[in-house]
């Protein structure tokens, strides 16, 4: 029996690789500083799982920005606009496609990103030609295991696999399906394996996780023909096959028929695929498999005894030779390393003991396979001690709040619905807040500059303390709300200079979430984020918003709108508990949501809005599991919004822009007003609401936040001609696509002014 894993986080424990790339970029340091400090952690990271006692050790899982990129440049499929940069090196050529290049005359956008499948992670999206060729352009893989294997690792290289490389690309004509050019793919594949041979790889990982979706029959043709093919050239390589993030579901019988070495299957997604396997002839074949126990996606501290009977009905099926124990994905998503957390009352003892980071997994992996092999692993005192503390985490006072398990439970269908129609509550509301046609508004935060963040910073270092802090954001809120006044926004926000994140705000307020210092993820190149934790019953003690709200709307006699983040959304950016269903602590979440904006109405705010721009990433991967996700993620909105009485405007906003496949579960939400980002797709995306006729009132976004060039006043006019054609203008708002607080407050001024003019001249 033996260990491998799948890949390891790059980024660095203390963030190493964001800081070297940032220098890198900014003209700061040399390139040779940024490969170097590649190297060490790559070094690093391979030690650490070697000492753990892994016996196969990824490598090339590393990047400098995203391994779909990496494969991108593998293969050659550089897109046409940067052809015009070959004076750059593959290494800034490769940052270029990544990040736009606006050097030496140039100015070239970046090549788009996207989630990769429903992690946080965000991969740069291949553009692909009817006439697209391939070669073999870098040889990261083989130059990244000549160097651990000089080092003395016994290494597996990782690569994107070909199918999944292809399907997560965008075709830029008509007339083609990328999966078409997989037969001139493969050369370049073959041309890398060959070289990975010659070097003394034996194993390879193939990650292919397009199959946790629902495929065609043409990509299934494709993930035959991909494996048989390279198993004809390279039957002396071992290779392993890894999906992951769901079941192989109706892609299963393809993949049983694969000639591969080893299958990987994610058990902690999918507990059920290993007797769908195991009732299968594998037995009979010499197939291995990887069992991916320990979960890549999650914190907690994986249960030895769950795990271990996985691996002991396996061994009993296949014998301990055919079998490999491994986390259910790679470690990319988890954090790096849970010793780092040394503040006690930021996490509590009581509380990381219940935990477990990538550095822990990989302890875990080698620990399961030990106690596999013994006589009697329940005598083991690791064992005894793993399962202490998960037995400890059943009745933990800090978890379990009884009070608050009743109050979920209790929930009614009428605590899901306002308590009137939205034909009812719409005069109630114009009449109590008396907004001309085309009302405008923005969606809730304004520049965070620097100065503001470093009062933050200055409050946690102790420089300030909160009397003065509060002083400072005080007068930001005030200059925001005059000059809201001054231009004429109709719908006023404080501007959330006191927030630092819309999540984190919210969970460090409430019971049952923890945080961590150094819990990094990558979201996408050098960006990380650090989700809360939420590890508990979730409740609030106290008000969250109300003094910051109150406060503002004591300035204007403009409506100022109050500002909560959804239930969905926190519990989407958060790593969730996984000892009950999601969508009981999202319950519990919206609990303590709709009392916030109970509270809001009591406080005299007439208009709140409740943010939900995660809601579509939550989405399953399979279609046949939306349906129920979407149910109880509308609900717990519902939830959220229906404590407030008709005249009180309930807003929600969501920054993306496809809606065609949802809009019905939008429509149940029943959010008086939506805000949506627009302004890219040129109202292309309205569509999906005038065909379904929707009722309610909606804010097409006119301004694209995402960029510092300000739009006119005639483009933003044209853009609600647009709205207005296909949608009642007695339902159109006049607002930006999101949040403002990237921008700064020059181009703001601008924007929002020819946004207001804009909203006078359509009146
Ligand atoms: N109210 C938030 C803001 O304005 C919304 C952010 C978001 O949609 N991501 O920043
Ligand atoms: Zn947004």
């Amino acid at each position: 029996m033996q260990t491998h894993n799948l890949g390891y986080p790059r980024i660095g424990s203390r963030r190493e690789l964001k800081k070297a790339a940032e220098l890198y970029w900014a003209g700061k340091s040399p390139l040779s500083a940024l490969l170097e400090t590649g190297q060490q952690l790559r070094r690093q990271h391979w030690a650490l799982q070697q000492e753990a006692g892994i016996s196969l050790i990824p490598c090339n899982d590393f990047s400098f920005y995203d391994q779909v990129l990496d494969t991108l440049l593998m293969s050659g499929a550089i897109p046409q606009r940067y052809h015009a940069l070959t004076a750059l090196n593959d290494t800034d050529l490769y940052f270029a496609m990544a990040r736009g290049y606006q050097q030496n005359g140039h100015d070239i956008t970046a090549m788009e990103m996207t989630k990769w499948f429903d992690t946080n992670y965000h991969y740069i999206v291949p553009e692909f030609t009817a006439n697209q060729t391939f070669q073999l352009r870098s040889t990261k893989a083989a130059d990244e295991f000549k160097e651990a294997t000089a080092l003395g690792f016994k290494a597996k290289p990782v690569l994107t696999g070909p199918v999944t490389f292809l399907l997560s690309g965008k075709e830029k004509e008509q007339g083609f399906h990328r999966l078409d050019l997989l037969p001139r793919l493969l050369p370049v594949y073959f041309e890398l394996l060959a070289q990975l041979h010659a070097a003394g790889a034996t194993y390879i990982q193939f990650d292919e996780p397009c199959l946790s979706l629902d495929l065609d029959e043409a990509a299934r043709t494709a993930i035959t023909h991909a494996y048989q093919q390279i198993a004809t050239q390279f039957p002396q390589l071992q290779i392993i096959l890894a999906s992951y993030f769901e079941c192989y579901g109706r892609n299963l019988a393809t993949v049983l028929q694969l000639p591969i070495h080893t299958l990987h299957l994610d058990l902690v997604r999918c507990p059920s695929q290993l007797d769908d396997i195991l009732q299968t002839d594998f037995a009979a074949s010499h197939k291995h498999l990887s069992l991916g126990v320990v979960d890549g996606r999650n914190i907690w501290k994986n249960d030895f005894a769950q795990s271990l009977a996985f691996i002991n009905k396996a061994k009993a099926a296949l014998g301990a030779d055919r079998i490999w124990i491994a986390p259910s994905c790679s470690l990319l998503h988890a954090p790096c390393d849970l010793s780092l957390e040394k503040d006690d009352t930021a996490l509590p003892p009581s509380i990381k003991q219940w935990l477990s980071f990538a550095k822990q997994k990989i302890e875990e992996v080698a620990t399961l396979q030990q106690l596999a092999t013994s006589a009697h692993p329940e005598q083991d005192a690791r064992y005894r001690d793993n399962q202490l503390a998960l037995r400890s985490r059943d009745t933990s006072p800090l978890i379990h709040d009884q009070a608050v398990k009743a109050r979920q439970r209790a929930i009614t269908d009428k605590d899901c619905r306002r308590n009137s129609a939205f034909e009812t509550r719409k005069p109630r509301q114009q009449q109590a807040l008396q907004l001309p046609l085309y009302p405008t508004t923005t969606i809730g935060s304004f520049p965070q500059t620097a100065e503001v963040r470093q009062w933050r910073a200055q409050l946690k270092k102790g420089e300030l303390d909160q009397q003065q802090y509060d002083a400072l954001i005080e007068k930001e809120t005030v200059a925001a709300i005059r000059w809201q006044e001054e231009i004429g926004i109709d719908v006023l926000v404080h501007g959330e200079f006191e927030r630092n994140d819309m999540v984190e705000y919210f969970g460090e307020k409430l019971n049952g979430f923890a945080f961590t210092q150094h819990g990094w993820v990558q979201s996408y190149g050098s960006r990380c984020v650090k989700p809360p934790i939420i590890f508990g019953d979730v409740s609030r003690s106290e008000p969250m918003t109300i003094a910051w709200s109150r406060f503002a709307q004591s300035l204007t006699n403009k409506p100022v709108k109050g500002m909560l983040t959804g239930p969905v959304t926190i519990l989407q950016w958060s790593f969730v508990r996984n000892d009950q269903p999601r969508s009981v602590t999202c319950e519990q979440i919206a609990l303590a949501i709709r009392d916030e904006a109970t509270d809001l109405e009591k406080a005299g705010i007439g208009i709140i809005q409740i943010d939900e721009p995660a809601i579509r990433e939550g989405l399953p991967l399979r279609q046949e599991n939306r349906a129920a996700y979407l149910e109880w993620a509308v609900r717990c909105f519902a939830i959220a919004a229906s404590g407030v009485q008709d005249q009180t405007q309930i807003h929600t906003h969501m920054c993306y822009s496809e809606f065609n496949d949802i809009i019905r579960h939008i429509a149940d939400m029943d959010a008086d007003v939506i805000t949506i980002e627009c302004s890219r797709s040129q109202m292309e995306l309205l569509d999906a609401f005038a065909d379904f006729r929707y009722p309610n009132e909606i804010g097409p976004g006119v301004y694209d936040i995402h960029s510092p060039r300000v739009p006119s006043k005639e483009e933003m006019v044209a853009l609600m001609k647009k709205a207005s054609a296909v949608i009642p203008a007695a339902q159109l708002w006049v607002n930006p696509d999101c949040g403002l607080k990237t921008r700064h407050w020059d181009e703001t001024k601008k924007a929002l002014s020819a946004m207001v003019a804009a909203a006078k001249e359509l009146r």
